[in-house]
C-alpha cells in the first residue's frame, strides 16, 4: 500500500476565523497556552494599537511598509478590513508544529484556496447581543462596535459555507475543550 504523504508530525494549518468581538484572540491564546505543538502567526497590522493591547498582538506597522511587503509578496495572505490593511506573513519554517491563523473571512477563503487541506474552524457568538457586550466590554469605540457588527452580517454566511467546522462560543471553558477536540481528531487523521 502506497505510504500516507502526511505524517502525525507534520505541519497542519488550523484557521480560527469568526466575527470581530467573538473571542478568537482569546481562544487562540488558551490554545497555544495548552498545546505546545501549535505555533501561532503574528499577523501585521495598520490599526492603531488598542489601550490595553499587548505589544506582541500584531506587528503594527504603517501603510508604506505593508505595501512593501505586499509588493515582495511578503504575505501568505492579506485584506483590508474596516479601513485597515491585516495580513498574515509566510510562515517561517516551524518544524513539525501545527501553525494557527487567527483571521478574518476573506483571509480564510485565501488561505483554503492556496491550502485546501487546511482546516478552518468558524466561531460565532452565542448571540448578537452578547457580541455586542464583548466589543464593549473589550473597550471599542461605539462607531466600531457598530462596525464590526454590521460586518459581521456579511462574514457570517461566507465563513459557515466555507468551514469544517461551527463552533458557538459561549462558555469559553467549553469552547477551549472543543477546539482541542477538534485539533486532535484531524492529528489522528494524519
Ligand atoms: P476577537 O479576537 O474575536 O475580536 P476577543 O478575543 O478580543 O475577540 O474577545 C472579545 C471580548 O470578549 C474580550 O473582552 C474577551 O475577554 C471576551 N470573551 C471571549 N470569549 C468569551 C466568552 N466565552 N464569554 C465571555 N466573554 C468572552
Ligand atoms: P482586530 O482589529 O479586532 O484585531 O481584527 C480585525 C479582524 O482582522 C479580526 O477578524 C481578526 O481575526 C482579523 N485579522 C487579524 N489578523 C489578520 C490577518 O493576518 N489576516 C486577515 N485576513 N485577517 C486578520
Amino acid at each position: 500500500m502506497a505510504a500516507h504523504t502526511a505524517t502525525p508530525s507534520s505541519s497542519r494549518i488550523f484557521i480560527v476565523s469568526g466575527p470581530g468581538g467573538v473571542g478568537k484572540g482569546t481562544i487562540v491564546n488558551a490554545l497555544v497556552e495548552r498545546d505546545p505543538q501549535l505555533w501561532l502567526s503574528r499577523s501585521w497590522t495598520t490599526r492603531a494599537q488598542r489601550t490595553g493591547e499587548r505589544d506582541t498582538a500584531y506587528v503594527f506597522t504603517d501603510r508604506a511598509a505593508f505595501e512593501a511587503r505586499i509588493a515582495a509578496d511578503g504575505f501568505l495572505e492579506w485584506t483590508d478590513f474596516l479601513g485597515n490593511y491585516y495580513g498574515t506573513p509566510r510562515p517561517e519554517a516551524v518544524s513539525g508544529r501545527d501553525v494557527v491563523l487567527e483571521i478574518e473571512v476573506d483571509g480564510a477563503r485565501q488561505v483554503k484556496l492556496l491550502h485546501p487541506e487546511a482546516v478552518l474552524i468558524f466561531v460565532l457568538p452565542p448571540s448578537r447581543d452578547e457580541q455586542q457586550r464583548r466589543l464593549r466590554g473589550r473597550g471599542d469605540a461605539e462607531d466600531k462596535v457598530h462596525q464590526r457588527l454590521q460586518k459581521a452580517l456579511d462574514e457570517e454566511p461566507v465563513g459557515m459555507a466555507i468551514a469544517n467546522h461551527v463552533v458557538v462560543n459561549d462558555d469559553l471553558e467549553r469552547t477551549v475543550e472543543e477546539m482541542m477536540q477538534i485539533i486532535g481528531h484531524h492529528r489522528v487523521l494524519g
